[in-house]
């Protein structure tokens, strides 16, 4: 069994330390958050103080931070990752960034005589409850095989996609399409209410027909159709915040204009996650882009008095 550092113990890091510790492992985490650190010691992640203190005897290290400037941070500070790592520790990022954080994060550490591979994940908090996530690794094949045990017990599926950054790339791309597929989930869910179908039964239809999607099975946006719940059963508080989706789908759009290829889809995705936040709901969850394709502007399931007593 192993030691592993684990910095950001968030809606992703918690579930998935979870799982590791359940495996067997020690997990030694760190975040800046107390409220989210103590909910993973409570589910078995020994808490440290500092990454230093994480990194010490460790094996290897995740990180998973909410956007490209906390991976750049949390690596390069005088109290980082590359400043304890010993280069026997595998070093392996499950956050979404770019493509270019992802490379520098490959390249810098190289320049040290660290070895670092891109892990992005998908699946979302309910796959990553249940240890069902989809990795996907980028980096040089020696170490994207010594990654493969790590990742294992979270697991269902470990894709190699190619060289650094390769990873990235693919989450990036699959984060696209599963934006785009929201609003279609959102605008689809919305159509049933008002032409009178039962949502459940819609739901049913929906997902052995050509309608049915990822977002469909797992975060149709109304209540009491998911069997385990989806944010429209808990006020549409986040499983996957506005605010990280606007950041993919942002990141998506920035690669589209780097590489030429046109995004409107994406493009207006991005505009209705973008619109969300300018009402002050980025920390809500992004299926609420249905409330965007309501008749009326209010939505079964999401009642914002609720989110002032929670925010009071
Ligand atoms: P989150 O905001 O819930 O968790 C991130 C955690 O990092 C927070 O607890 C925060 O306090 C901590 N953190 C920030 N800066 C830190 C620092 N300097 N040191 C230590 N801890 C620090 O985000 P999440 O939903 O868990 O997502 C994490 C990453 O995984 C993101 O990049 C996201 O895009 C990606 N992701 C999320 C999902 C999802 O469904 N939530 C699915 C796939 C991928």
């Amino acid at each position: 069994m192993s030691t592993i550092a684990w910095i950001g113990l968030g809606h992703m890091g918690a579930p998935m330390t979870a799982n590791l510790v359940a495996a067997g492992h020690t997990v030694r985490g760190f975040d800046i958050n107390p409220a989210a650190a103590a909910a993973a010691e409570a589910r078995g992640v020994m808490l440290v103080g500092s990454i230093a203190a994480a990194l010490e005897g460790a094996d290897a290290c995740f990180t998973s931070l909410p956007k490209p400037e906390h991976v750049r941070a949390v690596y390069d500070g005088a109290d980082g990752v590359w400043a304890h790592a010993d280069s026997s520790t595998l070093l392996m990022d499950t956050s979404t960034v770019d493509v270019e954080t992802s490379r520098w994060c490959h390249a810098e550490s190289e320049a040290r005589g660290l070895v670092f591979v891109d892990a992005p994940v998908s699946g979302g908090t309910a796959g990553a409850e249940a240890h069902t996530l989809t990795f996907m690794l980028g980096g040089e094949p020696a170490a994207v095989e010594r990654a493969r045990d790590f990742v294992a017990p979270m697991a269902r599926s470990v894709i190699a996609c190619g060289d650094a950054g390769s990873g990235i790339a693919a989450k990036l791309v699959n984060n696209m399409m599963l934006f785009i597929g929201v609003m279609a989930t959102a605008e689809g869910s919305q159509l049933a209410e008002q032409l009178g179908l039962d949502p459940k039964v819609f739901w049913e239809v929906a997902g052995v027909s050509s309608g049915g999607s990822w977002p469909q099975r797992t975060w149709y946006p109304v209540p009491g159709v998911i069997e385990n719940g989806s944010a429209a059963d808990n006020n549409f508080d986040a499983t996957f915040s506005v605010d990280l989706a606007r950041k993919d789908c942002g990141l998506a759009v920035q690669a589209g204009e780097v590489t030429g290829v046109h995004l409107p889809a994406a493009t207006l995705a991005l505009s209705q996650l973008d619109e969300l936040a300018a009402r002050g709901l980025g920390g809500k969850d992004c299926t609420l882009v249905t409330l965007l394709a309501t008749p009326d502007g209010t939505l079964r399931g999401y009642d914002p008095a609720l989110d002032t007593i929670s925010h009071a």
